[in-house]
């Protein structure tokens, strides 16, 4: 039996690890598929992580950070937790292998994964020119023109990446005002291959068996359309939420959670349920911040060894 199942390697969930296994529970396993590190590895530049002074990577930023959890015993399992369940006062985690393991408290860290812009194109040719990581994909397309789709922190932050190494960047955005933080605006507008395309929809990606070839937009204010001649195109329209393993059988979620399946959570990152816990992007009104992320976690931690006792 477990003490405390953590699933996602995140942020979060590594920060939970770290706490809780430090603050001496002893049979503490982290459920994470791919590597620990989570979705900021795929963030090219992290300029707002207190204490780290010098512009890094996501990938290089959480390089330490699995040592350091696992430190004071906590375990990794490579796998995929498939549900979450109740079993009497415990719970218990379904996973991809088949296999199942109880726990005593739960603490859901799955954050988020890039949503889909929903236009013509996307899905044929995702892969296939698009993309959603410009650290992974943007090296394909040097000095070449891209496109990224977006008016965020993602994605003026990775335009920004991306016009280091490409040769022109078309930065699409349906408004003409930005919902990212003044200060990457002006990071934006200081790079001079960066050409603002704002106030369009996108009407749909084309391209042939080779992969795209172009991004056609529509002007909001007169239908003109316009399409840019460019190999790759990267969205970056913002994230869904990873609450799925906490669906039941019939349709309903274990614990409650808001329309967009973000997990509702008190200011401990308790649920409504007794020793489950959500904690990072994956719960609702977060910050989305790596900061607020690890902070998440050692607050659930802290929780959690008071509710295990
Ligand atoms: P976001 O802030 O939700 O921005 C998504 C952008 O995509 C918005 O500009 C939105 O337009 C646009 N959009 C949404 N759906 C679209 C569609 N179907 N077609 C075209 N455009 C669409 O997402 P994000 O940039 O991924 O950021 C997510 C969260 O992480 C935010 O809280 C952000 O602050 C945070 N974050 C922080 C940092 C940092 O601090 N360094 C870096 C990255 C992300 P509208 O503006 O018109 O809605």
């Amino acid at each position: 039996m477990l003490d405390l199942a953590i699933i996602g390697g995140g942020p979060a969930g590594l920060t939970a690890g770290l706490y809780a296994t430090r603050g001496g529970l002893k049979n503490v396993t982290m459920f994470e598929m791919g590597m620990p590190g989570g979705q900021i590895t795929g963030s090219s530049e992290i300029e707002n992580y207190p204490g780290q002074e010098k512009v890094v990577s996501g990938m290089d930023l959480m390089q330490t950070w699995p040592e350091q959890a696992m430190r004071f015993g906590l375990k990794h399992e490579m796998q995929q937790v498939l549900k979450v369940r109740k079993a009497g006062d415990n719970f218990e985690v379904e996973l991809a292998d088949g296999s199942k393991q109880e726990a005593r408290a739960v603490l859901l860290a799955t954050g988020s994964v890039p949503k889909k812009g929903g236009f013509k194109g996307e899905k044929e040719f995702f892969g296939r020119g698009i993309s959603t990581c410009a650290t992974c994909d943007g090296f394909f397309y040097k000095n070449k023109e891209v496109a990224v789709i977006g008016g965020g922190d993602s994605a003026l932050e990775e335009a920004v990446y991306l016009s280091k190494i490409c040769s022109k960047v078309y930065l699409v955005h349906r408004r003409d005002t930005y919902r990212a933080a003044p200060s990457t605006i002006e990071h934006m507008r200081a790079c001079e291959n960066i050409e603002e395309v704002t106030n369009v929809t996108v009407e749909e990606v084309i391209g042939d068996n080779m992969g795209v070839t172009g991004l056609i937009v529509k002007s909001k204010e007169n239908d003109e359309l316009r399409q840019l001649d460019v190999p790759g195109v990267f969205v970056f329209v913002g994230r869904d939420v990873l609450s799925d393993a906490l669906k039941q059988d019939d349709g309903s979620y274990l614990c409650e959670v808001n329309e967009q399946t973000e997990v509702v959570v008190d200011l401990k990152m308790r649920t409504n349920v007794p020793g489950l816990y959500a904690a990072g992007d994956v719960r609702i009104e977060a910050a989305k911040q790596v900061v607020c992320a690890a902070a998440d976690g050692a607050t659930a931690a802290v929780d959690i060894i008071e509710y295990l006792g």
